[in-house]
């Protein structure tokens, strides 16, 4: 069987992951294509809180969405992951075993994701009330080997959407997209 893709958001919380990977689900969906959504948020609740947001507790929360994704693709399903996925570890992890594997970087400066803030996360990180926060008082490793970057601060959200989407149909990379 033909393998699926995944497609690995990373970026700092707030930068826009989920969003655009409900976007490009949406769109891989209506293109016919077999599609999964892996939200990192939505996972860890589901898997009921069993990872916090150490260093160590991050790689392995990235192990289990990483674990998924492959046996998704394996039945020839693709996959968007959102995840921050902060560390080069992870994501250098996802390009060695994950046989077609598509990374974009959501750019969006900290000041501006606090700024968005939409969980009050930073804010309650900005006061101390929250530990481990990535780009606060956790490191976010600027991702080096992505395949795309999308510049969320200044692009709208269709202009990003539309940029990976171009960028998918230039790709020859498992089955994505070869519907279009
Ligand atoms: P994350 O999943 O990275 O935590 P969200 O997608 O939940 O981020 O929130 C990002 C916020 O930024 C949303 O309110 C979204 O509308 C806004 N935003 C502004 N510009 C963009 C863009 N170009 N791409 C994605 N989101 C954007």
């Amino acid at each position: 069987m033909e393998q699926g893709t995944t497609i690995w958001l990373t970026g700092l919380s707030a930068s826009g992951k989920s969003t655009l990977a409900e976007k490009l689900t949406d769109f891989l969906n209506n293109n016919g294509d077999k599609v999964q959504l892996l939200d990192g948020d939505i996972v860890r609740d589901e898997i009921g809180g069993m990872f916090g947001y150490t260093r160590d507790e991050r790689i392995k929360a990235a192990n289990v969405y990483r674990v998924m994704a492959k046996l998704l693709n394996e039945n020839g399903i693709n996959v968007v992951v959102a995840a921050i996925s902060p560390y080069e570890e992870i994501r250098e992890a996802n390009r060695n075993r994950i046989q077609n594997y598509i990374e974009v970087y959501v750019n969006c400066p900290i000041e501006e994701c606090i700024r968005r803030d939409p969980k009050g996360l930073y804010n309650r990180a900005l006061k101390g009330k929250e530990k481990h926060v990535a780009g606060i008082d956790e490191k976010f490793e600027i991702p080096k080997n992505s395949d795309i970057v999308v510049n969320t601060f200044d692009e709208s959200v269709e202009e990003s959407y539309f940029r990976i989407i171009e960028f998918l149909k230039n790709e020859d990379i498992g089955i994505i997209m070869k519907n279009i």
